[in-house]
C-alpha cells in the first residue's frame, strides 16, 4: 500500500510538513472500512455483534441496532417511530482493534433497500458477503454482490452457521466461483460441520484451531492449536473420518486452489473465503485478524469526469483521483436522514471523508454551491441513544454526521478544502420497479405533503416522476421504488413525521429507463410510432423517464431504440 502511495496521483496541495504527513499516513493506514452484504437471516447482525466484542465500541454514528434484535421483519419498518434507526437507519459502527480502527458501515438487509446499500457501498472500503452455509447463495446475496461488483470492492466470503448442517464447503466454492465469476481463496476451512464441526484448517500457517462447544449462543472457547502435520492431532480430533477427510481436503485444496494474490483481490476478481460460525463464534476472530491484515485501508479516490456522467456509474480506469493523505480535507456525502431523532426533529448528513482531516468546527466548501463556504460546527456520532459530539479529529475511511438543517446537503455532494474546487464521482440510483401515484387526500395539508415529500425524495428514500412539464406543487407525483417496502416506509414516515397521511395508486408498469438522448429523441421515436404502450414521464432534474409496463415491452425497445435513445437504467443525480 505504501507502494501505491509512492504512485500517488493528485496532490491538491503543498506536501504537508513531514510529521503532520506522517501522523496522516498512519491514521489512514490504520483503517479498515467495510460493508457487511448478506440475505436476511444469514447472520449479519449476530457477526456485527461478535466483531465488537473483540474491540471496544467506540461510537455509532447514526443509531444502535437495539440489543436482541434478531429480525428484520417487515414489521421492523412498520413501527418506524420507536425503531427508526434499528433496522433502516444505523449507519456505522466504529471500535478499535489491535490498533486498528475499524467502521462497520451498515447495510440494510431487504432488497427493497438495495439502494440504500448501494449509497453505503459507496462509501465502504471493503465488502464482506455473508453466505448460509446450509443455504448457499440466496438471491439477495447474489443481487448485493453485483452492487459490489459494481463499486470495484475487494470482496470477503464469510460462510457462516458452520455449527448447523451445511453444504459441503467446494459446493458453496463451486457455486460462488460459478454464479460470480471470481476466484475463491479459501483461508479458513472448516473441519466438519453441524454437531461434528470441531475447528477450522487455518491455511495461511497450516495450523489447526480446534474448538469446545460452550453453552448454545455463548462464545466458543478455543481448545487448542496444533500443526496439520502434528501426529497428535488425529487424537485431538477424536474422528477418525473427520481426520481423513481433513488430509483429503487439504490436498484438493493445495493442488486445485491459486495462492492469495492481493492484486487480484484488490481487481475483484478473487475473494479471499472463511468459513466459520458467527453465534457460536467459531472462526469470527480468525477471520477478523485476517481482514485487518490484508483488508483495504482508505484508497485513492476517482473525481468525476463529465465522461462518465451517463455511464453505469463505474469508475473509468483513467479517473483522476485524490490521495487520501492530501492535506487538505474533502469528503461526500451519501446518506441523508430526517427525524433521526423525533424530538430534535433533526436532518443529519453522512459525510464519508476521502482526504486529509475533520476537525469540529472546520470551515469547508461545497462543491455543488459553486465552492459555497460552510462551517462544520455540529459532527454528531450516537452512542447508545446519547449523541455524543466528535471532539476528536476524523480521517479518511471515517464517516462523520453534519447537521444538515435546511437541506443544503443532497447525497453525492462533495465537501472540500483547498483552493481546487473538486468533485467526486457520483453515486447511481437503481432502476425502480415499482410505481404508485402519491395521493394526498387531505387538502389542507398540501404544505406538509409537498415539504415531506421532498425532504423524503432528497434523502434518496424513493425517486419522484412527474409529468412533462409538470411543477411540483399541485402535482400528483408518481413515486418510483425498487421494491414495495420503500413506498411503504414513505406512507408511514409522512404520517408520522409530517402529520400527512397519503395513499398510494399502484400503476400497471414494471421497468423504468432514462432516455439520455432527450425529449427530442422521444418526440422523434414517437412520431415514429415506435413508443407504445409506455408512458413518458420526466424526473426530478426534468429529464425524460419511460415506463414499460412488461419486461417484453422493454426489450423491444431496447433492442429498436436503446441507441438512439440512450437508454439507461438509471442516471447520476
Ligand atoms: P441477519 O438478518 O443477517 O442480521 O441475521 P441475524 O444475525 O439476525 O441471524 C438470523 C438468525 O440466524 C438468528 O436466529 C441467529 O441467531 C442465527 N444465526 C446467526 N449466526 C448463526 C450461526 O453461526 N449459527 C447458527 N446456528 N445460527 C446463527
Amino acid at each position: 500500500w505504501v507502494a501505491h502511495l509512492h504512485r500517488a496521483t493528485l496532490r491538491l496541495d503543498v506536501p504537508p510538513p513531514p510529521t503532520v504527513w506522517m501522523g496522516l499516513l498512519e491514521e489512514v493506514a490504520r483503517r479498515r472500512n467495510l460493508a457487511i452484504i448478506s440475505h436476511p437471516d444469514a447472520g449479519k447482525t449476530t457477526l456485527t455483534e461478535k466483531l465488537l466484542l473483540y474491540g471496544g465500541a467506540i461510537h455509532q454514528a447514526g443509531a444502535v441496532k437495539a440489543k436482541g434484535e434478531q429480525r428484520r421483519a417487515k414489521s421492523d419498518f412498520m413501527q418506524i417511530e420507536q425503531e427508526r434507526g434499528i433496522s433502516i437507519s444505523s449507519t456505522v459502527l466504529t471500535y478499535d482493534y489491535n490498533g486498528k480502527r475499524v467502521n462497520v458501515l451498515d447495510t440494510p438487509g431487504h432488497q427493497d433497500f438495495s439502494e440504500d446499500t448501494y449509497r453505503t457501498l459507496a462509501a465502504a472500503d471493503n465488502a464482506v458477503m455473508l453466505v448460509d452455509g446450509a443455504k448457499g447463495l440466496e438471491p439477495q446475496t447474489r443481487k448485493l454482490f453485483e452492487v459490489a461488483r459494481l463499486r470495484r470492492l475487494p470482496l470477503f466470503t464469510f460462510v457462516n452457521k458452520l455449527d448447523r448442517p451445511a453444504l459441503s464447503p467446494f459446493e458453496i466454492l463451486d457455486q460462488i466461483e460459478r454464479e460470480f465469476e471470481i476466484t475463491c481463496c479459501p483461508l479458513l476451512w472448516p473441519i466438519g460441520c453441524g454437531d461434528r464441526f470441531k475447528g477450522v484448517l487455518d491455511r495461511r500457517d497450516g495450523t489447526v484451531h480446534l474448538f469446545g462447544r460452550g453453552v448454545r449462543g455463548k462464545q466458543a472457547e478455543e481448545l487448542e492449536t496444533l500443526a496439520l502435520d502434528d501426529p497428535r492431532l488425529e487424537g485431538a480430533l477424536a474422528d477418525s473420518e473427520l481426520f481423513a477427510q481433513l488430509r483429503d481436503d487439504v490436498e484438493v485444496l493445495d493442488g486445485l486452489i491459486p495462492p492469495l494474490d492481493m492484486a487480484r483481490v484488490m481487481r475483484g476478481e478473487m475473494t479471499p473465503v472463511f468459513f466459520g460460525s458467527a453465534m457460536t463464534n467459531f472462526g469470527v476472530q480468525l477471520f477478523l485478524d485476517s481482514f485487518l491484515e490484508i483488508g483495504t485501508p482508505p484508497m485513492p479516490r476517482a473525481l468525476d469526469a463529465k465522461s462518465e456522467e451517463f455511464s453505469d456509474g463505474s469508475i473509468a480506469d483513467d479517473a483522476e483521483t485524490v490521495d487520501p493523505t492530501s492535506q487538505e480535507f474533502s469528503g461526500f456525502v451519501f446518506k441523508l436522514q430526517a427525524n433521526l431523532d423525533p424530538k430534535h426533529r433533526d436532518r443529519l448528513a453522512y459525510v464519508r471523508i476521502c482526504s486529509g482531516s475533520f476537525t469540529k468546527g472546520m470551515k469547508v466548501k461545497h462543491s455543488r454551491l459553486a465552492g459555497k463556504e460552510l462551517i462544520l460546527s455540529s459532527a454528531q456520532s450516537m452512542l447508545g441513544n446519547d449523541r455524543t459530539t466528535v471532539e476528536d479529529a476524523s480521517y479518511p475511511g471515517d464517516v462523520i454526521g453534519i447537521n444538515n438543517p435546511s437541506g443544503t446537503l443532497a447525497i453525492g455532494d462533495t465537501l472540500y478544502t483547498g483552493a481546487r474546487r473538486i468533485s467526486y464521482s457520483k453515486i447511481p440510483s437503481f432502476s425502480p420497479e415499482v410505481f404508485a401515484r402519491c395521493i394526498n387526500p387531505t387538502p389542507s395539508k398540501s404544505k406538509q405533503f409537498n415539504k415531506g415529500l421532498a425532504q423524503l425524495v432528497a434523502e434518496g428514500a424513493v425517486q419522484q416522476l412527474l409529468e412533462r412539464g409538470e411543477d411540483v406543487v399541485g402535482a400528483v407525483p408518481i413515486l418510483a421504488a425498487v421494491g414495495p417496502l420503500q413506498l411503504e416506509v414513505v406512507s408511514s414516515r409522512m404520517e408520522s413525521e409530517y402529520g400527512c397521511a397519503v395513499t398510494f395508486e399502484t400503476l400497471p408498469y414494471q421497468h423504468a429507463r432514462w432516455a439520455m438522448a432527450g425529449w427530442d429523441a422521444m418526440d422523434q421515436a414517437q412520431a415514429a410510432g415506435k413508443l407504445m404502450n409506455v408512458r413518458k414521464l420526466q424526473d426530478q432534474y426534468g429529464r425524460p423517464v419511460i415506463l414499460f409496463p412488461s419486461e417484453w415491452r422493454l426489450n423491444t425497445a431496447t433492442s429498436e431504440l436503446g441507441e438512439s435513445l440512450a437508454l439507461r437504467p438509471y442516471a447520476l443525480a
